[in-house]
């Protein structure tokens, strides 16, 4: 039985990863903002069409950063529909997370839920653009504009979306994107915060090495969250490989979609018009309404044909045990149906398509059983 996993990472040729790392051992220049981060960031700057890009140790600590950076302060607007990153990098810059329903048809945030959670304390919204799908990023603009609130969005699964012709990264104050291993981009581990306004730049920059101004001069109460070369390196080989990534990824993505449409049992939402899709995930939702029982079932008997799925995003953040008693769950109600009947199926660039064909088959079976 060969087992398939949710994921697998995409890798350059052997040989163009060494070409690509060989003159690290005439410079021995390891990390430090290199030539190579210098590189990947240009390259990156137009792939993303973003007017800033600053790259980090990894996603998390891009977010982490960018918030500190931008001063936010009091109480944040976000989603528990996402993964712990969003959630916990607002808690550990001290600020107190608000929790925002998700709609139905696109699991981002609902911009028609928004304002009724706003207080005096407000300063920011923090949506994620779930599984690639775009956030209703004109009404959170308009919110925001009304309320004078920074928008930060979490991109970490839209590396390489477009909408409307323009790059994801353009919307909002800020954003930033994970190259985790497991993302549709990756440097085996990174991140990107891009950013509008020049003088985040400057304090992200200090901020992800110790907060170090100059040789003698410490100006913030910085962190360590800078990517090394050889991460860079990985990035510059991947990037040369995006458009043929995605488009393997919209085959798995079709065919999947063309075996399971018409299963009554569960719903499959399709990016909306105007949208270049990046086909990061395929997540199905069972619509037995706030039971997880089917889905748990699918998942623990595709594990025993060596298929292994994922609860993603399961559980929601607000109910994680280090926030035990602090978030009702009952008030994103969405969220919590969706989080409890969501299955993501294995997709990644390599994935063949029979094997799509044969998981779409046990699933199928399994529903009947
Ligand atoms: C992966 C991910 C992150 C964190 O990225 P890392 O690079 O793993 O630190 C943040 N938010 C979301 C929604 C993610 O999926």
């Amino acid at each position: 039985m060969h087992e398939i996993y949710v994921t697998r990472p995409s890798m350059p040729a052997q040989e163009e990863y060494y070409k690509e790392i060989s003159d690290i051992w005439g410079t021995h220049y390891l990390t430090n903002m290199g030539n190579k981060h210098n590189i990947l960031e240009e390259k990156l700057r137009d792939y993303l069409k973003a007017e800033n890009v600053s790259l980090f140790c990894n996603g998390h600590m891009a977010l982490e950063l960018l918030i500190q950076a931008m001063g936010l302060s009091g109480e944040v607007i976000t989603t528990p529909f996402t993964f712990a990153s969003t959630t916990h990098a607002i808690v550990r810059n001290g600020l107190e997370p608000v929790f925002c329903d998700v709609n139905a048809d696109d699991y981002t945030i609902d911009t028609e839920k928004i304002e009724q959670l706003i207080t005096e304390k407000t300063s920011a919204i923090i949506p994620v653009h779930v599984y690639g799908h775009v956030c209703d990023v004109e009404a959170i603009d308009k919110i925001a504009r009304k309320y004078n609130l920074k928008v930060i969005y979490d991109a970490a699964h839209a590396f390489g979306v477009n909408y409307r012709g323009k790059g994801i990264a353009e919307f909002g104050d800020a954003s930033i994107f994970s190259f985790h291993a497991t993302k549709v981009f990756n440097t085996i581990e990174g991140g990107a915060a891009c950013y509008k306004d020049s003088e985040i730049g400057e304090r992200l920059y200090q901020l992800k090495n110790f907060g170090i101004q100059s040789e003698t001069v410490v100006n913030g109460v910085g962190a360590n969250a800078k990517m090394n070369e050889f991460q860079a390196a990985m990035g510059i080989c991947n990037l040369r490989h995006i458009d043929e990534e995605i488009s393997k990824r919209e085959k798995v993505f079709h065919r999947y979609l063309s075996n399971l449409c018409d299963i009554k049992e569960v719903k499959i939402n399709l990016p909306k018009n105007d949208i270049k899709f990046n086909f990061a995930y395929f997540p199905i939702v069972f619509n037995k309404e706030d039971d997880k029982t089917i889905r748990d079932k699918v998942y623990d008997r595709l594990r025993t044909y060596g298929i292994y799925t994922r609860k993603y995003f399961y559980p929601l953040t607000s109910t994680f045990e280090c926030y035990h008693g602090k978030y009702d769950a009952s008030k994103t109600p969405m969220a919590l149906n969706i989080s409890n009947n969501v299955l993501t199926l294995p997709l990644f660039a390599d994935l063949e398509l029979e094997d799509v064909d044969r998981i779409a088959q046990y699933i199928k079976q399994i529903l009947v059983e």
